[in-house]
C-alpha cells in the first residue's frame, strides 16, 4: 500500500479499495425582508445588535410569528426539487447550548419538514464528458439562524487561543431552510466533483427561484459534507464524517476529496472511522475531528409550543407550483440556443459557474461571445490565480458589460480592457472612473500619433526602407513600435495608415 507519511492514502489507491457515498446537507438563508419569526430586518452588515428584538433575543414573554414569505420560499423551493409539500407539519424545538444562541434552542423542523423527498439532476463535468447525476433529496425543512460569534485576540479568529469573545445575534432568526440529501452512490472516483456540481446546480436553482442571493462567501449558502467509505458497492454505508459549514465549491471539492484519503488511511490500517463532525481548513487544506456524534446527539426535540401547525392550503401550493421558474436544464439548453454557444464553449461556463453570470452581464447589454470572452478569459484566470469563486470577484456583470461596450465602440481595445478590469478589481471603482483615472483610453488622434510615429520610422531605418521599397508587411514591426511607445494606448489600424502614409506605401 503506498500510505503517505501522513496516513493519508493516495486518492487513486483509495478508490482502487473503497467505494465512497457521499451525503450533503445545504443551508440557505433565505432572502426575505424580515426574520422568522419576528418583524426585525435582515439586512446583512448591519452593527454588530442593532437589528434584535425581544423575540430574536429569546427574552421572557415573547412570542414568535411565523414569517409567511420564509413559508412561500421553502415551499417553492420544495417543489423545485420535485418534492411533496407536507399537508401539515409543526416545527420543534432542538435544544442544545450555544452563546450565539440566545434562547437555548433553536427552532426548527424535526421529524415533520415541510418538504419531503425530490431530486435535483446535476451536471457533472467528467473526464469522458459531459453526464448528468440525478441526487436524490431527503428533505427540505424551515429553521432559524443562530448569531455569529467573533473570536478576539488569537491568530486565526477561532475560539482556540482568543482571549474573549463578541457575539452579534442580529442573524440570529433569519429564516433557513436545510435541504439534506439522501446518501449518494454510484459516483466512485467523482464523488468530490459530483459533491461541487451538486452545490452549484442547487446554488443556481435557488437564484433561479429568487429566494436568496445564494452567495457562500457571505454565508448565505453554507453545506455539510457527509463521506463514508465500504469496502464495495454492495457493502453496507461505512461509518460517516460530516465536515461542516465548507464555504466555497472548490472547498467542498477538496473537503471531500481530503476525507477519502484520510479515511482510507484509517481503513486501511485497521482503523475505525469515528462518526463525527471535523472542520474544514481553507489553508491547509486538511479536516480535524470536531464534535463526536457516536453516542446519537441528544437534543430533546419536542415540538414548539409556541407556533400552530403550518398547513399550506393546497390551492396556495397549486398557485405556488404555477410560479416555478423554467427547471435549470432546460433553463440552460434555451441560453445556449439564444447565445448561440457549441456545446464545448456552454460546458465550460456550466462547470464554471458562469451560466448566472453570463446571463445578468448579457443582460446588461453585452453580446454573448463579450460576454463569455472576459468571464471565461480574464476573469476566470484571476479567480483560479487568487482562489476566489469566479461570482466572487468584486466585479459585476454590469460592470464587464460596461468593459466590452467600450472594446466596442472603440474606446478601449482588449489590453486596455484587461487593465481596466484589473482597476475594478483593485477596487478602483466604475470602468468610467479606472478609465478616466488611469487615463486608459485608446488614442486615435493623428496629431498624437504623428509624432510616435516619425520616431519609430527614425529609429528603424532598415524597415522604413523596406516598406517604401513595397514591403508593406514590414510596416508591422514599426506599428509594434509606436503600441509600445503609447503603452498599448494607440488605435493600431490607425497607426498602420499612418505608417503607410508616412512612407508612401500603399495599403
Ligand atoms: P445529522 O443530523 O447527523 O446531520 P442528517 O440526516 O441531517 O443527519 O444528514 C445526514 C446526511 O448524511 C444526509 O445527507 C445523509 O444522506 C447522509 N448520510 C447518512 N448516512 C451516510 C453514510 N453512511 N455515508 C455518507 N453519507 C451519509
Ligand atoms: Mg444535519
Ligand atoms: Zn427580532
Amino acid at each position: 500500500m503506498t500510505a503517505l507519511s501522513s496516513g493519508l492514502m493516495s486518492y487513486e489507491e483509495a478508490l482502487r479499495r473503497f467505494d465512497p457515498v457521499i451525503g450533503l446537507e445545504v443551508h440557505v438563508e433565505l432572502g426575505t425582508r424580515s426574520k422568522m419569526f419576528c418583524g426585525c430586518p435582515t439586512d446583512f452588515g448591519a452593527p454588530p445588535n442593532s437589528q434584535v428584538c425581544p423575540t430574536c433575543l429569546g427574552l421572557p414573554g415573547s412570542l414568535p410569528v411565523v414569517n409567511e414569505a420564509a413559508v412561500e420560499a421553502a415551499i417553492r423551493i420544495g417543489l423545485a426539487l420535485n418534492g411533496e409539500i407536507a399537508p401539515w407539519c409543526r416545527f420543534a424545538r432542538k435544544n442544545y447550548f450555544y452563546p450565539d444562541m440566545p434562547k437555548n434552542f433553536q427552532v426548527s423542523q424535526y421529524d415533520e419538514p415541510i418538504a419531503v423527498g425530490g431530486w435535483l439532476d446535476v451536471p457533472v463535468d467528467t473526464p469522458d464528458g459531459a453526464r448528468t447525476m440525478r441526487v436524490d433529496i431527503e428533505r427540505a425543512h424551515l429553521e432559524e439562524d443562530t448569531g455569529k460569534s467573533l473570536h478576539v485576540g488569537g491568530a486565526t479568529g477561532r475560539i482556540h487561543g482568543a482571549d474573549h469573545s463578541l457575539v452579534d445575534y442580529n442573524r440570529a432568526g433569519i429564516p433557513l431552510v436545510e435541504i439534506v440529501t439522501r446518501p449518494v452512490e454510484g459516483t466512485g472516483a467523482l464523488a468530490p466533483q459530483v459533491a461541487r456540481a451538486y452545490v452549484a446546480a442547487l446554488r443556481e436553482l435557488l437564484r433561479a427561484l429568487d429566494v436568496s442571493p445564494a452567495r457562500m462567501e457571505l454565508g448565505q449558502l453554507r453545506c455539510d459534507a457527509n463521506l463514508s467509505l465500504r469496502e464495495s458497492p454492495q457493502a453496507p454505508y461505512g461509518l460517516r464524517t460530516e465536515t461542516k459549514n465548507v464555504n466555497s465549491l472548490r472547498s467542498i471539492e477538496r473537503a471531500v476529496r481530503y476525507e477519502v484519503t484520510r479515511q482510507a488511511g484509517v481503513l486501511a490500517s485497521g482503523g475505525r472511522v469515528r462518526q463525527e463532525t471535523r472542520h474544514w481548513h481553507e489553508d491547509t487544506g486538511v479536516t480535524t475531528p470536531g464534535r463526536s456524534k457516536e453516542q446519537a446527539e441528544d437534543y430533546r426535540y419536542f415540538p414548539e409550543p409556541d407556533l400552530v401547525p403550518l398547513a399550506p392550503d393546497r390551492e396556495w401550493v397549486e398557485a405556488l407550483r404555477s410560479t416555478l421558474p423554467e427547471p435549470p436544464d432546460a433553463h440552460r439548453r434555451r441560453l445556449q440556443a439564444d447565445w448561440g454557444f457549441t456545446d464545448l464553449e456552454m460546458r465550460d461556463v456550466v462547470a464554471a459557474g458562469a451560466v448566472g453570470l453570463v446571463e445578468a452581464t448579457v443582460a446588461a447589454g453585452a453580446s454573448p461571445a463579450g460576454a463569455r470572452k472576459w468571464w471565461m478569459g480574464e476573469l476566470i484566470r484571476r479567480a483560479s490565480a487568487t482562489a476566489t469563486e469566479l461570482d466572487a470577484l468584486p466585479v459585476t456583470p454590469e460592470q464587464v458589460a460596461r468593459v466590452q461596450a467600450m472594446v466596442e465602440d472603440g474606446t478601449l481595445n482588449d489590453q486596455l480592457a484587461r487593465q481596466v478590469l484589473e482597476g475594478v478589481l483593485s477596487g478602483e471603482g466604475d470602468p468610467d472612473t479606472v478609465v478616466a483615472a488611469r487615463g486608459l483610453s485608446i488614442v486615435s488622434d493623428d496629431a498624437a500619433l504623428l509624432g510616435h510615429v516619425d520616431a519609430a520610422v527614425e529609429a528603424h531605418p532598415d524597415v522604413a526602407a523596406k516598406v517604401r521599397a513595397g514591403k508593406v508587411a514590414a510596416a508591422g514591426a514599426l506599428v509594434g513600435a509606436v503600441m509600445k511607445a503609447t503603452r498599448g494606448q494607440a488605435d493600431a489600424s490607425r497607426v498602420r495608415e499612418l505608417v503607410l502614409d508616412r512612407l508612401g506605401a500603399a495599403g
